[in-house]
């Protein structure tokens, strides 16, 4: 059997792939089997943050991977302890919790919230405000904080205590705060798998005031929009509001599994021994990884993120088929006049792979893209979008 039918017959059929057996990778190029040379607009999903076998990165994460590769939580080890202070350093955070993915970072901020309500104001604040047309990730609870019932439908009863506003609607979120014993709002500050559609700055502020005042935590889910995507180091900073609990996953270990829950001045003792725990969350080559990463996510590179980002706003934004652009740094939502799909499958013919959020092609090239290969792509893709 050829790797697609081995694929078929032996994995879940979770996943609708593209008909495309990746192999090697360098930077912001890939490879597949047949040797076919494509430009990497979709990093694995906001994953591979500096590109595919980025060489600086690569020996950061094999120094650690010979030197101890695993340790468990029952022993302290260096790379993830240095990486919580650089965490902290950079966000005015107070402590993290480290685990695997976005979903178990979602998982844990919602559990600090809980406990917090629970301890300060009584058990019954434990409802949550999440977003309409929200994806917060695909565990029962996390489900459940997911604004879609799309993911919803063949999996209840899930997890009790979530409410729903629309995005940008204030009046909605005070509505559910009215009625409901709440512990916390959490949000993303650009809607990813909803469609790329970033929140107005009114309405986080007006949703952060309100937390302040009533003691609702306020929850950033930055899985996606975070690690510099968004032209700041978390997309937060750039609405000026300052979070209770941040979690954070996808590009943070930039192509090795880390999810992280960072934990402000509020809630930053809520967790105790044995309240949460992760079997792998942490792990030292994951953390090494993410040290890397971190640590080049500088000034100079998010100032190059948002020139980047104004580029490909300036090319596509009017030109044929092309309807709008939303989105913030690197996070790009292209609507076209053609169906989304037709258009992704266009560009990979044409060599350039992008990826789908709702009707939207998005793009989440790596941050460290050379300029060269970054214009070749928005070239095919705007031809795909003008059908010609
Ligand atoms: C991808 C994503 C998640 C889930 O992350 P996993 O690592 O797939 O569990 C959660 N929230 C947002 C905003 C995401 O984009």
């Amino acid at each position: 059997m050829n790797i697609k039918e081995l694929d078929s017959e032996y994995i879940a059929g979770t996943y609708g792939r593209f008909p495309l057996v990746l192999k090697s990778g360098k930077g912001s190029l890939v490879w597949d089997e047949d040797g076919r040379e494509y430009i990497d607009l979709g990093t694995g999903i906001a994953v591979n943050t500096f590109g595919i076998a980025d060489e600086e990165w690569n020996s950061a994460v094999t120094a650690q991977l010979s030197k101890l590769s695993h340790t468990s939580n029952l022993y302290y080890s260096e790379p993830c302890a240095k990486l919580a202070e650089a965490l902290c350093l950079r966000t005015g955070m107070k402590k993290v919790f480290f685990s695997n993915s976005g979903a178990e970072a979602n998982e844990c901020a919602i559990k600090v919230a809980r406990k917090y309500a629970a301890e300060k104001k009584g058990r019954e604040y434990y409802t949550i405000i999440t977003l309409k047309n929200s994806f917060h990730g695909r565990t029962i609870t996390t489900l459940a904080a997911t604004g879609q019932d799309v993911f919803h439908n063949d999996f209840t009863p899930l997890t009790e205590g979530f409410a729903y506003a629309g995005a940008n609607c204030i009046e909605e979120v005070e509505a559910l705060v009215a009625e409901n014993k709440c512990a916390a709002v959490m949000m993303e500050m650009v809607q990813g798998e909803g469609g790329v559609n970033p929140l107005n700055e009114d309405f986080v502020s007006d949703v952060a005031e309100l937390c302040r005042r009533k003691d609702i935590l306020l929850i950033c889910d930055e899985v996606q929009c975070g690690n510099g995507r968004c032209g700041s180091l978390y997309a937060y900073m750039n609405y000026g509001i300052e979070p209770d609990i941040v979690s954070t996953a996808k590009g943070l270990a930039g192509g090795l599994p880390l999810g992280a829950t960072m934990l402000g001045e509020k809630v930053k003792d809520v967790l105790t021994p044995s309240s949460h725990g992760s079997t792998f969350g942490g792990n030292p080559v994951c953390s090494a990884g993410a040290l890397n990463i971190l640590s080049r996510i500088d000034d100079e590179l998010l100032a190059d993120v948002r020139k980047k980002s104004e580029y490909i706003k300036n090319v596509l934004c009017g030109a044929d088929g092309i309807v709008s652009v939303s989105g913030m740094g690197l996070m790009l939502g292209v609507k076209t006049e053609r169906d989304a799909g037709e258009v992704i499958a266009e560009c990979m013919e044409n060599g350039v792979l992008v990826i789908k959020a709702k009707d939207k092609v998005r793009l989440l090239p790596a941050l460290n893209i050379p300029m060269e290969l970054l214009s070749r792509a928005v070239e095919v893709l705007k031809r795909a979008a003008a059908n010609k």
